[in-house]
């Protein structure tokens, strides 16, 4: 068997000209919708992803903004630009760039982005939302992986989804959206006690770890649907996922690529949330 590759460039495009209406009608009303990204330091992958989506925002008529501080700046100045960020009435989505530096406590900065503003959805409003299933802001990169298994006409209905890596952006975010679709969830972590009896199990395969090629073909349903997240800098400069791409594809129903399968998704998502709010913000005027 060789699995159907699920183009995630080519998804994502077809979602952002599906918004792009939404942000074109907005404009016409008088509002454009504004994204304003927040970047502390120069790590090289940050800047990559900062760059990506101002430029994802201008194909879709997105305002966007990048506010960059250096290294050694304090979490009060990031914090006091928040807040005027957050009654800045041209900006509808306010995202912190992560991972901030370490003198940096996350979850206090995002703490202060107003619950309308966090197109991220990491604000705890925002993750309380979701886990009683009234989501406002799905998180992008989860968000995009249940837009692929949708655009696909993937069940999720029914079926048991394995997810492994239970962090607070992809992991549980992703267990609880499958969960409110009615899957069967499993979740696994670096303290699993043989990971492969479980992903073995699973109709949907989500794998979220930071580790490459770490999902082999042994580990794999026949059939399933594998949706790989992670990307991975190889030491020549490539990347890769936490799927062995070529052995899996061998026995998966469905396979993700990196690059080109998850990471454009999210963007994507991004730019939907950030165009919702600015929806929601011209129904509160
Ligand atoms: P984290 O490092 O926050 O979490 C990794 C998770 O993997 C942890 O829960 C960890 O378990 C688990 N893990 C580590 N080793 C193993 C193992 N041997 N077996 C099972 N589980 C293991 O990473 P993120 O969730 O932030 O990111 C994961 C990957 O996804 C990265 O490659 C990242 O670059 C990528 N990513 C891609 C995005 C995209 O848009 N495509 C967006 C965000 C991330 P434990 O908790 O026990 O330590």
């Amino acid at each position: 068997m060789s699995a159907k590759i699920i183009d995630g460039n080519a998804l994502a495009r077809e979602i952002r000209s599906e918004w792009k209406s939404h942000a074109d009608l907005l404009i016409e009303r008088g509002m454009q919708p504004g994204l304003a990204v927040i970047i502390v330091g120069s790590n090289p992958a940050s800047s990559i992803y900062v760059r990506n989506k101002a430029r994802a925002c201008d194909e879709v008529g997105i305002h966007s903004e990048v506010h960059s501080f250096p290294e050694n700046a304090s979490q009060d100045e990031v914090i006091a630009r928040i807040r005027e960020l957050n009654i800045d009435a041209r900006i509808h989505g306010i995202l912190v760039q992560l991972p901030l530096p370490n003198h940096f406590e996350s979850s206090e900065v995002i703490s202060v982005i107003s619950v309308e503003k966090d197109v991220d959805g990491f604000h705890l409003y925002n993750v309380g939302a979701l886990v009683t299933g009234n989501t406002v802001f799905p998180p992008c990169t989860p968000f995009g992986v249940i837009k692929m298994l949708e655009k696909n006409n993937i069940a999720i209905e029914g079926c048991h989804a394995v997810i492994v890596g239970r962090s607070n952006i992809v992991g549980k975010p992703m267990a609880l959206m499958l969960l409110e679709r009615g899957a069967t969830i499993t979740i696994c972590t670096s303290k699993t006690r043989d990971l492969a009896e479980h992903t073995r199990r699973a109709d949907i395969l989500v794998v979220a770890i930071g580790r490459p090629r770490m999902i082999t073909s042994s580990m794999v349903k026949p059939g399933a649907v594998v949706i790989d997240v992670g990307i991975n800098r190889m030491p020549d400069g490539s990347l890769a996922g936490d799927v062995d791409f070529e052995s899996v594809k061998e026995v998966a129903g469905h396979l993700t690529p990196v690059p080109g399968g998850v990471g454009p998704m999210t963007i994507s998502m991004l730019l939907c949330n950030t165009i919702a709010a600015a929806e929601r913000a011209l129904a509160r005027i």
